[in-house]
């Protein structure tokens, strides 16, 4: 494919630059009061120049935003299988419910019996999550997932500290989520790091050989980051609680499991969820989320408060449990997402939530086994809402790198998959189609991917070269990040 020059519209030019200074987006009515001197009334201290503002015309703004929209990629523009992320598609109803003037316009300082609702909200969220937990108490403070781990772990600390018992290690398997590890070294304790076995599981033997009275907790990303549920869960807890030490589950990816199988029931004493992952809401780029946390009774009393509660006479209130190990986020967490969350609940019900898991399963075994043919599949058994291939071999044989092989999806349309993530596997790319996708989707992504494969055997440059088709062709990731300029100045023009 040669270079095709990029859309004029896209080049980059930003809002000062289009329009022109008598452009107009509204224009106010005629000025029927006596003109006010505004420098009097600010002591002096008015601006002497007008400020340089865009002066565009409604047409030209709505085309600037559009085009803003269009450079980007979203889960509405296509098919975005980011493993681990979860970017399935939101329905646009939990956006109406959280826009609701009685949730988007209430003000967390209201008395709470002018807020009833969305504290009612908040108990009945509470109790869905308790439920598909299996873990009875639930907060629903933190903002995002790794908030949610650390909320965890502190509510770990403190159980351990009441009883008097200072633990100093948390172990963390080598397929866990990243966020685990920082969580643990952001908590104070030391992580100690147990491997994987043959299966792609924790390795028992290793576990059982690094427990001690020193351990604090484990936290089990499960499904783990190769996509595989732990075969042996159960031997994990039990040897925890064995020498006291508590179990966390990171319930992250709960879309994998939700309805079938409780963390609560397997064992685990604490978990977070990412609402925003699990319960649709629009994420990515460092927007609101919900971590959600659940815990076994004998860890209540140290939950982050205020919590939501119902009270005796049925009315609802707020509430901060005894040893409370205080507040985590300012208010009640971001309620928008919370209400997105209790939508999608409402609307799938028990049942649903249950169809949901088993779609998002069965979707990622389908590709699993249609890609398996020309990509290297290191755990090759039954994956849950996600799985991993290695592109190892199209990079011995052919000098391609999963680098150029996400390149070139983005030609085709595609968000790339997660890639050399995790660490454990070689040229990683891990996939998760997710369940809102149709089938048709599913085919053409693998049609696709087959294709790359055999772009690869036959003209490893094409892939070398790719992307050829995108606003920005390769750029300098590790500068884009560092040298970040987002700062635009009239001499720029
Ligand atoms: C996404 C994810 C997290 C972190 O969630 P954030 O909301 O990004 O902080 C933690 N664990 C797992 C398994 C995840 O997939």
């Amino acid at each position: 494919m040669s270079e095709r020059p990029v859309r004029e519209a896209l080049t980059g030019r930003v809002i000062f630059e289009i329009g022109s200074p008598d452009a107009r987006c509204v224009e106010p009515p005629v000025l029927d009061v006596p003109m006010a001197d505004v420098s009097t009334a600010l002591g002096g201290q008015a601006r002497s120049s007008t400020p340089l503002l865009p002066q565009v015309a409604e047409v030209d703004l709505a085309r600037h935003y559009a085009h803003l929209a269009e450079a980007n990629f979203g889960v509405d523009n296509g098919f975005y299988p980011l493993g681990s992320c979860t970017m399935k598609y939101n329905p646009k109803i939990n956006e109406w419910a959280c826009r609701l003037p009685g949730f988007a316009g209430t003000h967390p300082y209201q008395p709470t019996e002018t807020v009833q609702g969305v504290i009612e909200l908040m108990v009945g969220l509470q109790d869905a999550l308790a439920e598909v937990a299996g873990l009875p108490a639930v907060t629903l403070q933190p903002a995002a997932g790794a908030h949610g781990e650390l909320t965890g772990l502190m509510c770990i600390r403190a159980y351990h500290t009441a009883n008097g018992d200072a633990r100093k290690r948390v172990i963390i398997p080598d397929s866990a989520h990243g966020t685990n590890p920082a969580t643990v070294a952001m908590c104070g304790y030391e992580v100690t790091t147990v491997p994987s076995d043959e299966s792609g599981g924790v390795d028992l033997d290793a576990l059982r050989s690094v427990l001690d009275t020193d351990v604090a907790a484990l936290m089990l990303t499960n499904p783990n980051t190769l996509g595989l549920f732990d075969e042996n869960i159960l031997a994990i807890t039990d040897a925890l609680h064995s020498v006291g030490a508590l179990a966390y589950y990171d319930g992250a990816n709960m879309n994998a499991v939700m309805g079938k199988a409780r963390p609560g029931d397997m064992g685990f004493d604490v978990m977070h969820y990412n609402l925003h992952k699990t319960f649709s809401t629009p994420h990515g780029g460092g927007g609101p989320g919900s971590g959600a946390v659940a815990v076994r009774d004998t860890l209540a009393a140290f939950l982050p408060g205020p919590i939501a509660v119902r009270a005796e006479d049925g009315s609802f209130e707020f509430h901060t449990p005894e040893q409370s190990i205080g507040r985590v986020r300012s208010f009640h967490g971001n309620v928008g997402v919370l209400v997105r969350a209790y939508a999608y609940i409402r609307a799938l019900g028990g049942a649903g939530l249950e169809e949901a898991s088993e779609q998002a399963v069965l979707s990622a075994n389908y590709m699993q086994e249609k890609l398996k043919v020309a990509y290297d599949l290191p755990q090759d058994r039954t994956c849950m809402h996600e799985f991993v291939l290695s592109g190892k071999r199209l990079r011995k044989e052919y000098g391609v790198r999963t680098l150029d092989v996400a390149k070139r999806l983005l030609d085709y349309g595609y968000h790339p998959p997660t890639i050399y993530f995790p660490l454990i596997v070689e040229e990683a790319m891990m996939i998760e189609p997710t369940e809102t996708e149709g089938k048709a989707t599913l085919d053409r992504f693998i049609e696709v991917m087959l294709r790359i494969a055999e772009e690869a055997k036959n003209d490893p440059d094409l892939l070398h070269g790719a992307p050829y088709d995108t606003p920005v062709r390769r750029l300098d990731e590790a500068g884009a990040v560092k040298n970040l300029d987002v700062v635009w100045s009239p001499e720029e023009v």
